[in-house]
């Protein structure tokens, strides 16, 4: 199947060719023909799987005839959960839209002036990409309004309900004219989710493209065990050995994610941390930099990763398990995304434990156990691989020469430890290179740059 054969018009499949993409992914497949059917949708699918295309392409298409946003009017508002994929979903609405220049769009989110965005709605916009209490604020300044309405999208349905955004939908719902097209989109379809869209979409098509908590298959997914206090020093240690260029790293906490920050840094690793106490142009900036590889770990809490893109991320490391079970599932589709591959490493001492169990009993599989040379748990604290119990002491597999440092400093820069991350079997883990800026690498759909669909310019 192509794009043609969804009944895109040329300027969008313009638009998509200039992409790379070849064939619309499976949710693409789906909601395309429905939303352009003009049917409300509702659609489980995780980010990642190219929803943002999804609706985002028979959006413009139908707004593309009818009659231009008037003064301070918005034709279509998609609600994103976050500034970061409020960004990203503005850029795609502007990248797909570049050849239906008469249609107007703009991003609104807080933490930034509201003078620039209330200037942008004066005019009107076809489609505007906001979170929830921006788009309140603006809306009481009676910077826009919604009389001419056509198009909801609710991106993101389940991670707005568990930041708490219930209320303010429920406030812009009231707001919006009831005869219009509204599209929901979720990774997952909670009751709590089904009851909300009971209130919001008129018989929609159901498409569910994945399976309810599954985890990207094309993720390598492995855990280290290691003892707590020696985590920093062990990721500074794969960072170096296993070449990785670009990794993004999740924290439990703020805190943590700044001291992990630091650590990295005084390590010799370009590192940034992304969290909900950095100003919005401190996050914006940690992100580009992110996407351009000068930053080499952008260390993250859950709230501020979630819907991040970045094309073909090649490594996600969970420095802390996440304490609920779906938010693994929600980290590792970070990487593996539309195609590629994608490598998901969790650093797990004796107290993550129970973490990890109940997240291989959601993803209803096994993760591979590994241990590093020189950063083995002690005993007490250790986890057996269930499938294959280790028949050999701590320490025995390789010349340890000595214990893992307590701190965050780097091991050896000269790369003399001779430890690799080793299997069940005890053979060396497969390494995964990816250079900075280095394109290609196969795997990946998009044409020729390489790059971040941000780093663009
Ligand atoms: P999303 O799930 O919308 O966040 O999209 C994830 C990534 O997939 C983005 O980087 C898109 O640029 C990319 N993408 C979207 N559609 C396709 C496609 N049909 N083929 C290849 N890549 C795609």
């Amino acid at each position: 199947m192509d794009f043609q054969s969804l009944g895109l018009i040329d300027p969008l499949l313009r638009a998509v060719a200039e992409q790379g993409y070849d064939r619309p992914s499976p949710i693409q497949a789906q909601a395309i023909p429905a939303v352009l059917g003009g049917s409300d949708v509702m659609a489980a699918a995780q980010t990642g799987t190219g929803k943002t295309a999804g609706f985002t392409l028979p959006l413009l298409q139908r707004l593309e005839p009818g009659k231009p946003a008037a003064s301070r009017q918005v034709r279509a508002l998609v609600l994103t959960p976050t500034r970061e994929l409020a960004a990203q979903v503005g850029e795609s609405v502007a990248e797909y839209g570049k050849y239906l220049p008469a249609l107007r769009s703009a991003v609104v989110f807080g933490g930034v002036n509201i003078n620039p965005q209330i200037n942008r709605l004066r005019g009107g916009v076809d489609v505007l990409v906001a979170t929830p209490g921006r788009l309140l604020d603006l809306y009481q300044q009676k910077a826009m309004s919604f009389d001419q309405l056509e198009i909801l999208v609710l991106d993101e349905a389940d991670r707005m309900l568990d930041m708490g955004f219930i209320h303010d939908i429920r406030k812009v719902l009231r707001l919006l004219p009831k005869q219009r097209q509204t599209l929901m989109f979720s990774a997952t379809f909670s009751n709590e989710i089904r009851t909300l869209a009971k209130t919001l979409v008129r018989s929609p098509k159901e498409i569910d493209i994945s399976p309810r908590n599954s985890t990207a298959e094309r993720v390598r997914q492995w855990v280290v065990t290691v003892d707590k206090r020696h985590k920093a020093a062990l990721l500074t240690h794969l960072i170096g050995e296993q070449q990785w260029f670009q990794v993004l790293v999740f924290t439990r906490t703020k805190h943590g994610a700044n001291r992990l920050a630091k650590q990295l840094e005084s390590a010799g690793i370009e590192a940034v941390a992304i969290h909900g106490n950095k100003s919005q142009n401190a996050r914006t900036r940690a992100l580009a930099g992110f996407k351009s590889g000068d930053v080499r770990a952008l260390v993250a809490t859950d709230i501020a990763a979630r819907g991040l893109d970045i094309d073909q991320l090649p490594q996600v490391v969970n420095f802390d398990l996440p304490n609920v079970a779906e938010d693994y599932v929600h980290r590792i589709g970070r990487t593996g995304r539309a195609g590629a591959d994608g490598e998901a490493v969790s650093l797990v001492s004796g107290e993550d434990q129970k973490l990890l169990k109940g997240i291989e009993r959601l993803i209803k599989q096994p993760i591979e156990r590994r241990q590093v040379t020189n950063f083995e748990p002690p005993a007490v604290a250790d986890i057996p691989d269930e499938r294959e119990p280790r028949s050999r002491p701590n320490g025995s597999r390789s010349g340890s020469r000595s214990g893992p440092r307590s701190d965050g400093a780097s091991p050896n820069k000269s790369g003399q430890r001779r430890s690799a991350p080793r299997g069940a079997d005890g053979k060396p883990a497969p390494r995964r290179r990816r250079r900075r800026g280095g394109g290609g690498g196969g795997g990946g759909q998009r044409s020729g740059n390489g790059g971040n669909r941000a780093s663009r310019g």
